[in-house]
């Protein structure tokens, strides 16, 4: 009786697993030094479909829960309406576009299949983290500088996040100097469910003026390499931001996709980086670099109260619908 017992229960955790995970059964082809699918394979295992938007160039997936469009020799996706960057460029090989399997596992998975809060304790205590100050400026144009307004938008997501009945604390509520290991340290301490760390873009030189648009971070997977790698390499091993890769993954994309929606900033997608905040994050984290200082339309969202108030209310929005999902029963 026992016996057959751990077998339902195994049967059961496999069952589990394979729900979990969309790509269970699409076979695997080893391109260029990866694991890859056929992007045909992997649409018709998950009951959807693939047809050629542009001949050998991009590629749309129709799946029941929404569209997928990959670009081949591209790292950048659309999903479901909102950009994410894979680690992997799509690969063309015989007739058909491959997507990294590591991206299947990484990126698309936790969309397709959210994880679930396992520990029944609810999302509820969160550290914002404004980027920079003191000493350090962050970005500059002309007398402003980043660590202002970063900070005045970290108090208008946390009195809203507090509105919408979260706990919010900061790691810094003045203009002091804080150091990178710092940050996600006092978010452990304090037990937080989510650490998010708000920042603000700058671009240099002849037409730096035309960047512009949101993105928002998440750690950078086990073996993944992040969107702007600046020479760390793609072996990077486990951190232990690495313990929330699909909750990470969420997080980013549900309020990358409120800012876009509800701002009208550009989308400049969710992108991997294995920043130190991120990196060391105890917890869920995302640092969301929500518009370019340099830019004349971003800038009113980042300079002018009532419109950076949107802002806010859009990144606090990306976390309810974080909560709802992760919380679903
Ligand atoms: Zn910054």
């Amino acid at each position: 009786m026992k016996r057959v017992y751990c077998l339902v229960l195994l049967m059961a955790s496999l069952l589990a697993a394979a729900a979990q995970k969309p790509s269970v059964g699409v076979p695997r082809v080893f391109l260029f030094g990866h694991d890859y699918v056929r992007v045909e394979d992997w649409a018709r295992a998950n009951g959807g479909q693939a047809r050629w938007s542009v001949p050998k160039q991009e590629i749309k997936v129709t799946l029941p829960s929404g569209h997928f469009t990959f670009t081949v020799d591209s790292r950048r996706a659309q999903m479901k309406g909102t950009h994410v960057w894979l680690s992997l460029p799509v690969a063309f090989k015989n007739g058909s576009a491959h997507l990294g399997h590591i991206d299947l596992a990484t990126a698309i998975n936790p969309l397709l299949a959210p994880p679930r809060n396992t520990t029944g304790r609810p999302v509820r205590n969160i550290v914002i983290d404004p980027g920079h100050g003191g000493r350090d400026p962050g970005n500059m144009e002309g007398k402003r500088q980043e660590k202002q307004y970063v900070l005045l938008l970290a108090k208008e997501v946390g009195e809203l996040l507090g509105k919408a009945g979260f706990k919010v604390s900061y790691t810094r509520t003045s203009d002091s100097t804080l150091e990178l290991p710092e940050r996600p340290a006092i978010a452990r301490r304090r037990g937080a469910d989510l650490l998010l760390s708000l920042h603000f873009n700058s671009a240099d030189g002849p037409g730096g003026s035309a960047a512009k648009g949101a993105e928002t971070f998440c750690m950078t997977p086990v073996r993944a390499s992040s969107t702007n790698a600046r020479g760390e390499g793609s072996g990077a091993g486990a951190y232990p931001g690495n313990r929330f890769d699909a909750k990470n993954m969420v997080l980013a994309y549900q309020i990358q996709r409120a800012i876009t929606a509800e701002t009208g900033a550009e989308d400049r997608g969710v992108k991997r980086a294995r920043f130190w905040v991120l990196r060391d994050a105890d917890m869920p984290a995302v640092l969301i670099e929500a518009g370019f200082m340099t830019n004349p339309a971003d800038a009113r969202r980042i300079y002018d109260g009532p419109i950076r108030r949107k802002l806010a209310q859009a990144i606090v929005d990306g976390v309810v619908t974080y909560k709802k999902i992760v919380e679903r029963k």
